[in-house]
C-alpha cells in the first residue's frame, strides 16, 4: 500500500534526490517526460510493484513505457541475462550465435519478416525503417499520423501531441529539427483513409512510406478499423510505397506476431523495441529479403551500423522474452482477459457516475480519455481534458497505483498483474472519480 506520507513532501529523499539530479542532469531527468512535477525516484521492482526511494509500494501500470512486458526483474530473463554476463560482452567483428537466433526467433514469429535487423532502440529501428523506405524507392516524402510517435529523430518529428492550434499544421517535437525533416513529413488524420488518399493524390509518386503505430498507443489507444488497415495496404502498394507498422509497443504485446497477427495485413517493414527484451534496451527492423538485403555491406547501398547492434546482453534478454512467450500462450490470454477486466469496470464507473469520459484499449492496454466518445481518431482526442486526467492520476498515485501520467498515454497490465491486483486497482479508481465528481 502506499504510505501514509505525501509522496510529493521535501522531506522525502525522492525529492533530495531530485535536488541533486537537478544540478547535473537537465530538469533533474535523462528522458523529458520522466519529470511530471512529481519527484518519482525508484529503487527497484518486482513483478507488476515497483518501490520508490522511500520505501513506497505502486501498482505499476506504466510499465516504464510499456518496456516491461512480463513484470519487473522477470527471472525467466533476469536468469539467462546473469549467465551471460561475463561471457558476452562485445567484440565488434563478426557474429555471435546470439545474433543469429533472436534473427531466426524473430522471422519465425512476425509474419512479414523474412530478415531482421538489431538496434538498440526504437528510435533507431524507425530512423534505418525511413531511410531504408526512401532508398527503396527512390522518394523522399513520409507519411505519419497525427499523434503517432515513432522516436526523437528528425524524420518523424513532426506533429506528435499538438495542441489544438497546431493540430495538422507543422508542429516540430523540438528545437532543433531541419526544416527540410519538417517538410517532408507529411500528417494525415488516423483511421482516415482519405486523408492519406489526398496527400498521395497531392504529391504523386514522391511518397516512400506511409509510417503507423496500428494502434496509436502515444495517443492512448485509437484501434484502427480493419477496412482502414486494409486500405492503407492496398493503397501504399497501387502508389508504390512502402508500409511500415511501427510494433515498437504493440509487437509482442498484444499478440506474438504483433498486430499484423491480430488484423491480418502485412506490412513491408515492421519496427520493434520495448517490451521485446523486457526492460533490456534493444531494437530491431524486419522486413522482406528484397529490402533488407539493402543493409548487405557487400551487396547493399544503405549503411548498417551501431557498435553496439546485437550486443549479447539485450540478445539474450530478447531472446528469452521470445521463448517465454512462445511456450506460455497463456500470457495473452490472461492479459487480454485482465485488460478486459479493466476496461470493462472502468467503463462501468464511467457510465454509474455519469462522467464525460471514455475506456479504450487493447489487449492488455487500457487509457481513460476525459471525453466523452465515440474516439476514432486524433481530432476526437482534442475534447480530451488534460486538467482531469492530471487530477485523476495524481490521486491513483497517492492511493499506490502508477499510471502514466500524460492524459494521452496509455497504460499497461504485465504479466505479472493479478485479478485481485485489477479490483483493488478499479476500487481505488471509483473512490477517485468520484471524489473528482464531488
Ligand atoms: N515507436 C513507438 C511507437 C514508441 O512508442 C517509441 C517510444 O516511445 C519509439 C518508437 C521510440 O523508441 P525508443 O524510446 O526506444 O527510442
Amino acid at each position: 500500500a502506499a504510505s501514509d506520507h505525501d509522496p510529493r513532501s521535501s522531506s522525502t529523499k525522492g525529492w533530495a534526490l531530485h535536488q541533486a539530479a537537478a544540478e547535473v542532469l537537465p530538469g533533474g531527468v535523462n528522458s523529458a517526460t520522466r519529470y511530471v512535477g512529481h519527484p518519482y525516484a525508484f529503487a527497484g521492482g518486482d513483478g507488476a510493484y515497483v518501490v520508490d526511494l522511500d520505501g513506497n509500494r505502486y501498482l505499476d501500470y506504466h510499465a516504464a513505457f510499456g518496456a516491461i512486458l512480463l513484470g519487473h526483474n522477470a527471472a525467466v530473463v533476469d536468469d539467462p541475462v546473469r549467465a551471460a554476463v561475463g561471457k558476452v560482452d562485445l567484440f565488434g567483428l563478426g557474429v555471435t550465435e546470439l545474433e543469429v537466433e533472436l534473427a531466426t526467433k524473430v522471422t519465425e514469429v512476425i509474419p512479414s519478416a523474412e530478415m531482421m535487423i538489431a538496434t538498440m532502440s526504437g528510435s533507431e529501428a524507425t530512423a534505418q525503417a525511413v531511410r531504408l523506405a526512401r532508398a527503396a524507392t527512390g522518394r523522399q516524402l513520409l507519411v505519419k499520423f497525427q499523434g503517432g510517435f515513432h522516436g526523437w529523430h528528425d524524420a518523424v518529428a513532426r506533429n506528435v501531441i499538438s495542441r489544438p492550434e497546431l493540430a495538422y499544421g507543422r508542429d516540430p517535437l523540438s528545437a532543433g529539427i531541419l526544416d527540410t525533416a519538417l517538410d517532408s513529413t507529411l500528417i494525415a488524420e488516423f483511421n482516415d483513409l482519405d486523408s492519406v488518399r489526398a496527400l498521395f493524390e497531392q504529391f504523386p509518386e514522391r511518397i516512400a512510406a506511409v509510417i503507423m503505430e496500428p494502434i496509436p498507443h502515444n495517443v492512448g489507444a485509437l484501434v484502427p478499423t480493419q477496412e482502414f488497415v486494409e486500405g492503407l495496404r492496398a493503397l501504399t502498394s497501387a502508389e508504390g510505397a512502402l508500409l511500415i507498422f511501427d510494433e515498437v509497443i504493440t509487437g509482442f504485446r498484444h499478440a506474438l506476431g504483433g498486430y499484423q497477427e491480430v488484423v491480418g495485413v502485412q506490412p513491408d517493414l515492421t519496427t520493434f523495441g520495448k517490451g521485446m527484451a523486457n526492460g533490456y534496451p534493444i531494437g530491431g527492423l524486419a522486413g522482406p529479403r528484397s529490402l533488407m538485403e539493402r543493409f548487405d555491406g557487400q551487396k547493399g547501398d544503405v549503411l548498417l551500423a551501431g557498435t553496439f547492434n546485437g550486443y549479447g546482453i539485450g540478445a539474450t534478454a530478447a531472446i528469452a522474452t521470445i521463448d517465454h512467450l512462445r511456450t506460455h500462450p497463456d500470457f495473452y490470454t490472461r492479459t487480454h482477459a485482465l485488460g478486459e477486466r479493466m476496461r470493462s469496470g472502468l467503463s462501468s464507473i464511467v457510465a454509474e457516475l455519469g462522467l464525460d469520459a471514455t475506456v479504450a484499449g487493447f489487449g492488455g492496454v487500457f487509457s481513460l480519455y476525459f471525453a466523452a466518445g465515440p474516439i476514432r481518431g486524433y481530432r476526437d482526442l482534442m475534447r480530451n481534458d488534460d486538467q482531469a486526467y492530471a487530477a485523476f492520476h495524481r490521486r491513483m498515485t497517492d492511493k499506490g497505483f502508477l499510471m502514466i501520467p500524460m492524459s494521452l498515454k496509455r497504460n499497461h497490465v504485465s504479466g505479472s498483474h493479478t485479478e485481485q491486483d485489477i479490483d483493488r486497482t478499479l476500487e481505488a479508481a471509483r473512490d477517485v472519480l468520484a471524489g473528482m465528481k464531488a
